[in-house]
């Protein structure tokens, strides 16, 4: 089978960074025990079972205030999707060791929202409801900052002729490029006084350009990641909406229904920006050898 393997794809340099830094506190026998990460390093199923195959525990939750809440001592890892400065100050109140993971992409947009704040500015945040990166940044600045999805979202805010004198939008990095500039458009049509900061992150858009442009002419296209991983998300629908492509997510090799590439030559292969290498190889390697007609199930990863 032809196998188009969509380039760049995978590991971002902020989820290496983050897996990295949890990597080295496993190693490090200075650190207080238990080492606890608040929430998931990244969203990756496997990667998480690597870190626990280590000893750093992963603990989840609606949000980061109430998973704290059930760890009493050790060290904590926040992720690389950013923590608000209440997080820190109630991680440090209950006296824990704490390492920060959160990527520099994401950091950017906590200074920027701070910095818009601290000049007047009321930001509309356009960002995925129940995802901890917007959590982190709406955390910054309470009371300063809306969250919206859709057009729908920004048409139901209910703004103070104080709050319309200075707006300002910036978003979550790992939006769909197209749906954003979407809603931002509806924004600047309401309110044209409106500055604009777009804080989707480069790993972001270049993956999101490269199935635009390169899934062009598959038949599918496969993307290779976990499902709370939001740009992963994305991947599938920029290849239908913007390359006319159909798309299925898998987390790995044992996910993928062959039924799907029933009279189907040519697959075009992509990863969330948090997917290890080695899962994406395994589907590569396994559709380069498949012959259309074959029955064989594939073998697990
Ligand atoms: Fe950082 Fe972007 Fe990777 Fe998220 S997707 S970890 S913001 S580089």
């Amino acid at each position: 089978m032809e196998v188009i393997k969509i380039s760049p794809r995978g590991y971002c340099y902020g989820v290496v960074d983050a897996l990295n830094i949890a990597r080295k506190a496993a190693k490090d026998a200075s650190l207080p025990r238990p080492i606890h990460i608040i929430g998931q390093i990244i969203h990756n199923r496997h990667a998480i079972e690597e870190l626990s195959s280590m000893g750093v525990v992963t603990v989840d939750g609606p949000d980061r205030l109430s998973i704290l809440e059930n760890i009493q001592e050790g060290t904590a890892i926040f992720t690389a999707h950013g923590v608000s400065p209440d997080v820190k100050r109630r991680a440090q109140e209950r006296g824990l060791y704490c390492i920060d993971a959160t990527c520099p992409d994401v950091t950017v947009t906590h200074d920027l929202v701070k910095d818009l704040v601290a000049k007047g500015y009321y930001v509309i945040y356009i960002g995925k409801k129940g995802h901890p990166e917007p959590e982190g940044v709406i955390g910054e600045v309470p009371g300063h900052i809306s969250l919206v999805e859709t057009e729908a979202d920004v048409d139901a805010l209910a703004l103070s002729e104080e709050q319309l004198q200075k707006l300002a939008v910036s978003t979550q990095t790992t939006l769909s490029l197209w749906d954003t500039h979407r809603v931002i458009q509806h924004i600047k049509t309401k309110y044209p006084q409106t500055e604009v900061y777009v804080d989707i992150c480069r790993a972001t858009q270049t993956r999101q350009e490269a199935v635009a442009d390169q899934a062009r002419g598959a038949d599918l296209t496969v993307v290779v990641g976990d499902p709370r991983s939001n740009n992963t998300n994305r991947l599938v629908q920029v290849s239908e909406e913007k390359a006319g492509v159909p798309a299925v997510r898998i987390e790995d090799l044992s996910q993928l229904d062959l039924s799907l590439l029933k009279g189907k030559h040519k697959i075009a292969v992509t990863a969330g920006a948090s997917t290890p290498s080695q899962i994406t190889r395994a589907v590569i390697r396994f559709l380069e050898e498949y012959q259309p007609d074959q029955i064989e199930e594939p073998s697990n990863v």
